[in-house]
């Protein structure tokens, strides 16, 4: 089972860069997603992948094989990938079993006994036993999409590569799909690069999660620690909600702005060098005033400028004594602070992340 490595990869279409140098390893078995908003350039890395598009700069490598480079590029067909798409794709006057069948049929030398026995095995695998005779038209949107899954597995791809294949699907199934399709990928380790703009989705199905912006992987890592330790701004907001606070390095492993001084998580910062600081809404507690004061070394006085009970959770608003500070808090229900009482808010260092790159221009 070959990994995928993706070097220094650039496409143009006319004066736009779709990407600009994107560089990622996808190790055998792995299953990555690359997860980015609109435009980013995610379906335009899926393409050059499957051989749809040619690069102008940069290679991709499956295993010891070089598919693609500006001077050579390997048809889609030689390539030993299956792709899924958005759209499912199906052949709408072929039968489900005749849809699994078909890319089997493209393969010289599997007879028609074996290949029936892949389909009724497909079939199983995707939970679609006793579909085999229907019409695409005759099934659900989330059975059609197990179809075209059936049907990009049974010729037993080296690479998988799927496009935003859950977004026709309504919400409560896309939720299910994406335990599915992590199932099937735990089953079968086909090493799989994964579309999406859906942040949440990314995490449920990858191993790791590649996140794209302007062109190019900013970074790479598990959905946990993307989510604790973002490295830039773009980042740490594109990956679940957070409070950005601009600040000045005071002392190794503190920073301030204005009146607001934190301790944070790392030391070794550079007095006087400016400082983003990521805060996660949920790692702030709030303490009404007179409670016992808190163990944590940040505690700050503010002021409640909004309360919304969003049913599972309270999304506060709380403005900072001393400074232009605002920062979201999100804490259990129910709602024990209104607008315009005094709290005190306690955060660990740990929740005090400082971001350590600049944003790519
Ligand atoms: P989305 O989530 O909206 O599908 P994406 O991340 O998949 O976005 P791409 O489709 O890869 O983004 O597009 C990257 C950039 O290249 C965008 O600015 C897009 O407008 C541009 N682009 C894509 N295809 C073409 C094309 N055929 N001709 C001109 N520009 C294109």
């Amino acid at each position: 089972m070959p990994g995928v490595t993706i070097k220094g990869l650039t496409k143009r279409y006319g004066d736009v860069a779709a990407l600009e140098g994107l560089d990622l390893r996808v190790e055998p078995g792995e299953l990555v997603s690359l997860l980015g908003p609109s435009g980013c350039g995610k379906t335009t890395t899926l393409r050059l992948l499957a051989g749809f598009l040619q690069p102008e700069a940069g290679e991709i490598w499956v295993g010891d094989r070089c598919l693609s480079s500006p001077t050579r590029v390997i048809p889609p067909e030689r390539r030993r990938m299956a792709m899924i798409f958005q759209s499912y794709a199906l052949w709408p006057h072929m039968t489900v079993a005749q849809n699994i069948a078909y890319g089997l049929r493209l393969k010289p030398g599997v007879p028609k006994a074996a290949r029936e026995a892949r389909v009724k095995e497909m079939l199983k695998v995707v939970q679609l036993d006793g579909y085999g005779s229907r019409y695409p038209g005759e099934l659900s949107g989330g059975q059609q999409q197990r179809v075209a899954v059936a049907r990009a597995l049974v010729v037993e791809p080296e690479i998988l590569l799927l496009d935003e294949p859950l977004s026709n699907l309504d919400a409560n199934l896309r939720e299910e799909m994406r335990f599915e399709i992590r199932r099937l990928h735990e089953t079968f380790a086909i090493t799989t690069l994964y579309v999406t703009h859906d942040q949440a989705e990314a995490m449920v199905i990858s191993d790791r999660v590649a996140v794209l912006h302007r062109g190019r992987v900013v970074q790479v890592g598990t959905a946990e620690d993307l989510f604790q330790h973002p490295r830039t701004r773009f980042v740490a907001e594109f990956i679940g909600r957070t409070n950005l606070v601009d600040a000045i390095a005071a002392e190794p492993g503190v920073v301030t702005r204005g009146a607001l001084r934190l301790r944070v998580a790392v030391t070794g910062l550079k007095p006087g060098a400016p400082v983003v600081v990521s805060i996660r809404p949920h790692e702030i507690r709030l303490v009404a005033r007179g409670q016992p004061p808190s163990p944590d070394p940040n505690v700050l006085a503010g002021v409640v400028q909004r309360a919304s009970y969003l049913g599972d959770a309270v999304d506060y608003q709380v403005r900072v004594n001393g400074s232009d500070v605002a920062l979201r808090v999100t804490a259990p229900p129910p709602a024990v602070f209104r607008s315009g009482e005094t709290v005190t808010l306690a955060l660990a260092p740990e929740a005090c992340v400082p971001l350590t790159e600049a944003e790519t221009p």
